[in-house]
């Protein structure tokens, strides 16, 4: 990568103010003048490589601090207005926003750059080779720590810079397939003959091939501004025995895509419903790390990002243009049952579900991690042509699995926080969050 080109400028702050984000906030517009109004979008791109040591999320086990860079991270970010609505999307090359983080890092971007909570998604990646994340000192180490508070200035930097950008443009959407995701719930038999469920590769089973891609081009010019897309695997194909900090599958396919689309376009990439997917290949026991580029990840991201500039290519009519419209809600998702408890409010746990629309494009972004069965429910039941699933966004609940997969157990089951039932609320709750966008005036509930 040419790090010059990862650097956007800075730009001057805006005045903060204090949002709370914890309802239902439907965007309300005066669609007679808003439908009249150009759509506009703005793309940008910052690197949020971290430049001491840290340790990497996702694996308890890896205890130790990073030994290096394999590859660049970055935060990308697309704006969208129109008719005095906003839309960003934000995607950062990171596991996700556990310790806490979703909160405050959103609440720096809303007050910084004015906008309505729902008119932020804040997404991650997955990928399991990035910095843990965490604010307070007692959670993590000193450098994390350090590292949250400095990506909590970059990532305001990188949507001022989105909205900075905002221009007249054109959205044009495509879906191509993919292999490089696979099933992992892989069915195993110990030596007694009893069966479970281990993290393996499971072929056999359900995975979501659909690789989901947004075009973004200059109104006036024609010239393609943003490639955004959106594949269902986690980004893990370096496994806990890697040290080195990297983007993984989906970090490498953003990389590739902008290599070769040229720097000025941001490919931002997002985690679709992915808690049962992880990548086929996984780098072997005992590899080396000392010759550069490691190949297992780097193919998973190539072929991945191949696919996304092959359907890009294939996209030429734009889609509908305007209205955007927003909302966001914690849900209240039935919990696992605590046997030694009482308390009613013990039978729920949270989870934020935002929704928006960009004409006919719909956006479903998922506070978790779901089983791609659950991702697939929500675009069957999306009243929307095209309905985009971000997952890893605004929040980290954990694990969504599917009920059917309770009864076999497996590890997403064990530590998911959730009941089953759990993933039937959430396609319901989706539906009727993207059914009150379609319609043509809104009003808060
Ligand atoms: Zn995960």
């Amino acid at each position: 990568m040419n790090p010059d080109l990862m650097r956007p400028r800075a730009i001057m702050s805006a005045v903060p103010r204090v949002l709370s984000c914890v309802c239902v906030l439907l965007v309300t517009t005066d669609l007679s003048f808003a439908e009249d109004q150009p759509l506009r979008a703005g793309a940008s791109r910052i690197e949020i490589t971290p430049a001491q040591p840290v340790t990497l999320a996702g694996y308890a086990s890896r205890k130790e601090l990073s030994q290096g860079v394999h590859d660049p991270l970055s935060a990308r970010a697309v704006a969208f207005s129109q008719g005095g609505n906003r839309l960003v999307l934000v995607s950062i090359d990171n596991l996700g926003f556990y310790n806490g983080t979703a909160e405050p890092l959103r609440e720096e971007i809303l007050n910084a750059c004015r906008l309505q909570p729902s008119e932020l998604f804040l997404c991650a990646i997955h990928t399991h080779s990035a910095p843990t994340l965490t604010l307070n000192p007692e959670k993590g180490h000193s450098n994390n720590v350090q590292y949250t508070k400095w990506l909590q200035a970059k990532l305001v930097e990188a949507v001022r810079s989105a909205l900075d950008r905002l221009e007249p443009a054109e959205i044009g959407v495509g879906s191509g397939s993919s292999p490089v995701g696979s099933n992992r719930r892989e069915v195993v038999q110990d030596n007694t003959g009893q069966t479970r469920i281990a993290l393996g590769r499971n072929p056999s089973l359900l995975t979501d091939r659909e690789v989901q891609v947004l075009k973004i081009n200059g109104a006036n010019r024609g010239e393609l501004r943003g490639a955004l897309f959106a594949y269902s695997t986690h980004s893990t194909s370096l496994g806990p025995g890697n040290s080195l900090i990297s983007g993984d599958v989906h970090g490498l396919a953003e990389q590739f895509l902008e290599r070769y689309l040229g720097a000025s376009v941001v490919a931002p990439g997002f985690a679709g419903a992915s808690g049962d997917i992880d990548p086929w290949y996984r780098v072997l026991p005992g590899f080396k790390t000392t010759h550069g580029w490691i190949p297992e990840p780097v193919l998973m991201g190539t072929l991945l990002g191949q696919e996304v500039a092959h359907v890009l290519g294939r996209i030429q009519k734009p889609v509908t243009n305007g209205p955007i419209r927003t909302a966001i809600q914690t849900l209240q998702l039935p919990r696992k049952k605590a046997p030694e408890t009482t308390d009613a409010a013990a039978e729920t746990a949270p989870f934020v579900m935002t929704v928006a629309r960009v004409g006919d494009v719909a956006f479903v972004g998922l506070g978790g991690e779901v089983f791609n069965e659950i991702g697939k429910a929500i675009k069957t039941a999306s009243p929307f042509p095209h309905t985009f699933i971000f997952t890893h966004c605004n929040g980290a609940a954990g694990y969504v699995p599917t009920s059917s997969s309770y009864p076999e157990g497996g590890y997403e089951v064990q530590t998911s926080p959730f009941a089953p039932g759990a993933d039937s609320r959430l396609v319901d709750e989706a539906r009727r969050m993207l059914a009150a966008l379609q319609s043509a005036k809104e009003s808060s509930p």
